[in-house]
């Protein structure tokens, strides 16, 4: 009965807010503004549905279902409480990894492997039952980024996007963020797992103009890190970023950089606290320690020689005259998964013109890729060695993460290390026109 009469008062809230917010002249936009407030509604319902199938099948089983389609029948009677009527597909999270396989689900769900399940737990014991259970990401056009159904069954709206933990909004706003954060970390200031909460406090002080607090903070947090610990001082270093305190900043990695020269995500820090500083040249230097395929660009890419999953020879060369994108991914890799219907797109709108696609597969397994290959009929080639990181084209490449997508253009020069969204449409089009204007 609490937890009915939360969500109510919740729903209260949030539709009280969403009219309030409308404008009282109202434009030529008057249908599309009362269809959105109408989808929010109505997802909301949904989520409070969800909620509280949710709670009595955890009260049931002590522990959440793997999937949400779990739900239904004996705990959620209609299956429609699983689609947000802004979702324009009828039923697609807003991560494709992420897909419900028994029925069309709208809602991004966090328990379907073993590392979401470890994640949320983790998150729970930091946060508590505020955090996030099921997002709901198909209200791109309001000024919040996800709707959001906790683990306590509350309701709530936060601007940011899966994974990223936003204590105002599951506090009910930044003084009430604040305060909680200041008493767990006064309960525990030197519980390592709750570490993550010092560079949260330092944002929302930021945010609040209360910048003298920092110090104090940053203070606490030194008196209680492991200084010979990377993943301290990089929180330490988030902290001083935050402030502009860069040069201090600087100062942590390179302590870092002597005692492990080989780590490259101290190059990564390094790159940009040295950008930040204005030091352009030595930030080039790091971000190409970082990531030493980025030294390619506008230079020739070293050819390959492998055999494709058809087990016919495939080289780059073979594709001289054309440009060609050289897709490093894995099944396991969400946002290589997300963005193969973007390369899917501009394949199709481009391949006539000169532009092909080549897959490298750092899948550990030759069946996983396979079998996603063909549930999902990618077009262009692929090379699947299934030895994971060891796929030898990938490390001829140096590719250390992926994704990794490699513009090439008809000479064989690298155009970008990082061809993507909207940017993989904009350099292929320019490209291939490049070519049909010489
Ligand atoms: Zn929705």
């Amino acid at each position: 009965m609490k937890v009915i009469l939360t969500v109510a008062i919740v729903l209260n809230i949030l539709l009280v807010s969403a009219y309030a917010d409308t404008p009282t002249e109202r434009s030529n936009e008057d249908f599309p503004t009362k269809q959105n407030e109408k989808n929010i509604e109505r997802c909301t319902q949904n989520l409070v549905a969800i909620g509280k199938a949710l709670q009595t099948y955890r009260k049931e089983h002590g522990k959440l279902p793997l999937w949400l389609s779990d739900l239904h029948g004996k705990y959620l009677a209609d299956e429609n409480n699983l689609l947000c009527p802004a979702d324009e597909n009828g039923g697609k999270p807003s991560y494709a990894r992420r897909t419900d396989p028994e029925l069309p689900v709208s809602y991004d769900y966090t328990q379907f492997d073993s590392g979401y399940q470890e994640l949320t737990a983790e998150k729970h014991y930091i946060y508590g039952d505020v955090i996030p259970i099921v997002r709901c990401g198909h209200h791109a056009n309001e000024d919040f980024t996800c709707l959001n159904l906790s683990l306590s069954a509350n309701i709530y709206r936060s601007t940011a996007a899966w994974a990223i933990y936003e204590p105002e909004a599951m506090y009910g706003g930044i003084e009430k963020a604040i305060a909680t954060l200041e008493i767990k970390l006064q309960d525990a200031p030197d519980d390592k797992r709750i570490f993550e909460l010092y560079p949260a406090l330092v944002r929302l002080y930021v945010e609040t103009e209360q910048e003298q607090k920092v110090d104090v903070l940053v203070n606490n947090f030194k008196s209680v890190m492991d200084s010979e610990h990377i993943k301290d001082n990089f929180t330490l270093g988030d902290m001083l970023e935050m402030v502009g305190r860069h040069r201090e900043a600087l100062q942590v990695y390179e302590g870092l950089e002597k005692q492990d020269l080989n780590n490259r995500y101290i190059f990564q820090r390094l790159a940009k606290v040295h950008e930040k500083l204005d030091n352009i040249e030595i930030a080039k230097g790091y971000h190409i320690k970082f990531d030493p395929v980025l030294a390619l660009i506008g230079k020739s890419v070293p050819d390959f020689s492998a055999t494709d999953f058809d087990g016919k020879p495939i080289s780059l060369r073979d594709y001289r005259g054309k440009v060609v994108l050289l897709d490093f991914w894995a099944v396991w890799c969400s946002p290589c998964i997300d963005e193969i219907p973007n390369i899917k797109k501009v394949y199709d709108t481009y391949k006539n013109a000169g532009f092909d696609v080549i897959g490298i597969s750092l899948d550990h397994h030759k069946y996983e890729a396979r079998d996603y290959i063909k549930a999902n009929n990618i077009p262009w080639r692929q090379i699947v060695s299934g030895k994971g990181w060891d796929s030898p084209v990938s490390r001829q490449y140096n590719i250390r993460s992926i994704p990794a997508p490699l513009l090439i253009d008809q000479e064989g020069r690298l155009i970008s290390h990082n061809a993507r969204g909207a940017d993989l449409e904009r350099l292929v089009a320019e490209a291939v026109r490049d070519k049909s204007t010489d």
